[in-house]
């Protein structure tokens, strides 16, 4: 049986695994971290779960919509209030703004983005070697995958790590074109410039009819804060992205500060935290390298090069970024871990 190493246990990779799965190839995949998921992190804390990755999506993600309901994955539409809080200071004020009537819905997972992820990983059935962190890739008539502890071989490669990442951390013999280097050293990676924080309390002190949680606040350490709560799970949750300028606190320093934003938004002078955590994928050494050079958002994400094959179409790039449909986004991970897996198949008749 011809062999297939998919290079990262996320969503493209595990969709392609799952697709591959009733094929005539010969499967196993590497991950450098000793979880799933990549991107997507929904991290339970007493009992409590702390969306901290991917989080929304909607009817017009096709691809990923399509995965959901064959997976039979439970969903639910996100819902903001009637007003959302802006806030302006210290330049402005504290404002209360109607929020207009969506055109379409937003939808998120109802256990959590990484359920997503568990079932796609409990429906394939390759072997997924977790702490493999690949280094270099070789290729003489077959590929020897050199990671940290070990060598693995294989006919064909999907390589789903992000792209920009690859640029930076990967060594290639023979090399790629240095035109093809030089796209993915400048091809952004969705949300890694970002810091995302998600809380669970004992009750939900910040809703009232109006107003579920919605906050904008651009000047303050939590930029976008959205209600997370899901009664059947008597969870009370709130969700949001804090300013990446906050980057250089700790942990701990960045929960003090929006606790302080937030007691000073709703008037509240303690707080029944039952659960804290946030993730600056600024510093995940497995979405994006320390010194990775400042790139525009969304920058040559889609871009038709970076579906390209290479050696003799053995090897196949497949992050988000590369897909021709929402590239970064989960859709994304999904609409190109399928079209890969159906290159493949193709290639045995
Ligand atoms: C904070 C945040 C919020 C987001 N919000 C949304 C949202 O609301 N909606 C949406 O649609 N999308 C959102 N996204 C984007 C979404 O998460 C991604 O599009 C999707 O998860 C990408 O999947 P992927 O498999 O292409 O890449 P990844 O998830 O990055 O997977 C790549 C895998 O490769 C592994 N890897 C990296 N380097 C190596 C190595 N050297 N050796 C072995 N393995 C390696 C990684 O550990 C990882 O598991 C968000 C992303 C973040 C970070």
């Amino acid at each position: 049986m011809p062999k297939v190493l998919i290079i990262g246990a996320g969503l493209s990779g595990l969709t392609s695994a799952y697709a591959l799965k009733d094929s005539e190839y010969d499967v196993e995949i590497l991950e450098a971290r000793p979880r799933l998921g990549g991107r997507i992190y929904t991290k339970e804390v007493n009992s409590c779960q702390l969306e901290l990755g991917a989080t929304w999506f909607g009817p017009q993600h096709t691809s990923l919509m399509a995965l959901v309901n064959q997976l039979e994955i439970p969903f639910k539409t996100q819902e903001n209030g009637r007003e959302a809080i802006y806030d302006f200071r210290p330049k402005g004020h504290l404002e209360r703004f109607q929020i207009p009537n969506q055109e379409s819905s937003t939808f998120k997972f109802k256990a959590g983005s990484s359920t997503l992820i568990n079932a796609l990983f409990h429906k394939q059935t390759s072997k997924v070697h977790f702490n493999e962190n690949v280094k270099s890739i070789s290729y003489f008539d077959s590929f020897v995958v050199q990671t940290e502890k070990n060598q693995f071989k294989a006919d064909y490669l999907i390589l789903t790590i992000p792209l920009q990442l690859i640029a930076d951390t990967i060594e290639f013999e023979p090399g790629l074109p240095q035109s093809f280097q030089d796209l993915i050293s400048n091809t952004h990676t969705w949300m890694s410039d970002s810091i995302k924080f998600s809380v669970a309390f004992d009750s939900d002190f910040w809703k009232n009819d109006r107003y579920i949680g919605t906050l904008m606040s651009p000047q303050q350490i939590v930029q976008e804060m959205y209600d997370h709560s899901d009664k059947d799970r008597e969870q009370n949750a709130l969700v949001g992205f804090l300013n990446a300028g906050y980057s250089v606190l700790t942990e701990e320093n960045r929960r003090d500060r929006l606790f302080n934003q937030l007691s000073d938004t709703f008037n509240q002078k303690t707080f029944d935290i039952k659960a804290y955590a946030d993730v600056n994928w600024r510093n995940e050494a497995f979405t994006i390298h320390k010194q990775a050079q400042a790139l525009v958002p969304h920058q040559n994400n889609g871009n038709p090069k970076l579906r390209e094959g290479f050696f003799g179409d053995r090897l196949y790039f497949s992050a988000s970024e590369t897909a021709a449909q929402t590239p970064g986004y989960m859709d994304g991970a999904v609409h190109r871990g399928m079209e890969v897996a159906k290159l493949l198949v193709k290639k045995l008749g």
